[in-house]
């Protein structure tokens, strides 16, 4: 299997400026027609640091991609950087300045001089069109083959997409690589590499990767085969044996997130859900209206900061608060309660904790959080520790709460 190294060039994403989606996208698109990503380098604006990191490049692959630095401006040196790689000059293609001029008459303005370098490729080396000025360039050195491309996003991925791709597919020859993405909630990276013994094993086909955003712990399934449907087949019986490993930890597939999960399952199954939120003050709600179709099932919310409000909007008793505290698993199950009597709702969920910085005590330290679910016959509640930050609390707590609905809901 044929394999590729990425090279993104630019000060701007050493200096925390950009971030480098340009990377990330060619790691996709590489992946999706059967060729693998190896490894990335973010190289500065400098020609000696980009020479040594086509050197790498080319050692760790078959397939290089270089992103930036084909600009007109003193800063931007890829080309002359491949040129001093490969061994060879530069060069003035008259086509290519003849492009680069039309580029500027087409907007009614003449080149500007320093444009002019952008005609130069590296002798024995090939153009690539761009909708920007700067040509793209492919060369040959060693059996590797080496792709320099635009920094701009946009013009990167079109001339991916239209010059690179379709040269890449004939080199892979053919191999068809399938992705599925597998979303799990409610269990860290190791549990569930533990659960899943040995399919996690390097260099099996299917590959599985795991990644963790949030709590949600992504599974990628990537097949490769010599046709798509015998990756496809491939794919789905392992998702068939991860879904019978994780149970009900594994709540959707691709891109979907628990509140969409919730809001589908909310709308199928005819119910509704109100909230009382302390700690999270809101981030509940917003994860499920974020959600077009969201009024289908959620009617009401409550920020119910101070213990009066709690009180006062939704009935918890004032002695319950000073005989458990405002952070307890009873004022939690108390705010669902009074929020599902007040809104007549199928569901409520109340959560109280305390998020810190400040307000922890030895008994109930910072990161203590209460989510209570409660469904009509009864509630659900659990007392939940996050660590970290206040913000990682607040999205963890209402992520849980989500998660807790969700399993109500039996998805
Ligand atoms: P230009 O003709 O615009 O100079 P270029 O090929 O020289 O094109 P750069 O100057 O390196 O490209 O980058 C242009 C812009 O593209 C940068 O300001 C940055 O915002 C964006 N960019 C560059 N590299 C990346 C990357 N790896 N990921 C995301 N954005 C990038």
């Amino acid at each position: 299997m044929i394999k590729a190294s990425i090279v993104s060039i630019g000060n701007e994403l050493l200096s925390g400026e950009t971030v480098n989606t340009n990377a990330t996208h060619l790691c996709a698109e590489l992946l999706a027609i059967g060729i693998p990503v190896v490894s990335t380098y973010a190289i500065g604006d400098q020609i000696d640091p980009i020479v040594r990191a086509l050197e790498r490049a080319c050692t760790d692959a078959d397939i290089v991609l270089a992103t930036g630095g084909l600009g007109p401006t003193d800063d931007d040196l890829t080309r002359q950087a491949l040129a001093q790689f490969l061994g060879v000059e530069l060069q003035l293609r008259d086509e290519l300045l003849e492009k680069i001029q039309r580029f500027f008459a087409g907007r009614a303005l003449s080149m500007p001089e320093r444009n002019k370098i952008q005609a130069y490729i590296p002798a024995g080396a090939r153009a690539l069109a761009n909708i920007g000025t700067a040509p793209g360039i492919v060369a040959e050195v060693k059996g590797k083959i080496l792709f320099a491309l635009p920094g701009v996003p946009m013009e990167m991925k079109r001339m991916f997409s239209e010059s690179v791709a379709p040269e890449l597919k004939r080199q892979a020859g053919g191999q068809a690589v399938v992705v599925r993405k597998l979303r799990c909630f409610g269990a860290g990276e190791s549990t569930i590499a533990e659960m899943l013994g040995n399919m996690m094993q390097r260099g099996r086909n299917p590959l599985i990767n795991c990644t963790a955003t949030s709590g949600v712990i992504t599974l990628h399934i990537v097949a490769s085969a010599p046709n798509e449907p015998r990756a496809e087949q491939m794919a789905q019986k392992d998702e068939q044996t991860l879904r019978s490993l994780l149970a009900e930890l594994v709540f959707g597939m691709g891109e979907q997130t628990l509140a969409e999960v919730v809001g589908e399952e909310l709308t199928r199954q005819g119910k509704t859900v109100a909230l009382a939120e302390s700690c999270t003050a809101g981030l509940l709600a917003k994860l499920l209206t974020d959600i077009p179709g969201a009024s289908e099932y959620f009617t009401h919310g409550w920020i119910t900061y101070s213990d009066e409000a709690k009180t006062n909007e939704l009935g918890v008793p004032a002695l319950l608060v000073e005989q458990y505290g405002a952070v307890s698993e009873q004022v939690a199950e108390s705010m669902a309660r009074g929020a599902r009597k007040k809104a007549r709702t199928d569901f409520a969920i109340g959560i109280t904790g305390i998020a810190g910085p400040s307000g922890g005590s030895e008994q109930k330290p910072v990161g203590l959080v209460y989510i209570s679910v409660d469904s009509g016959t009864g509630c659900e509640t659990k007392g939940c520790f996050f660590t970290h930050d206040r913000g990682f609390t607040r999205l963890r707590a209402a992520q849980t709460a989500l998660n807790m609905l969700r399993l109500k809901l039996n998805i």
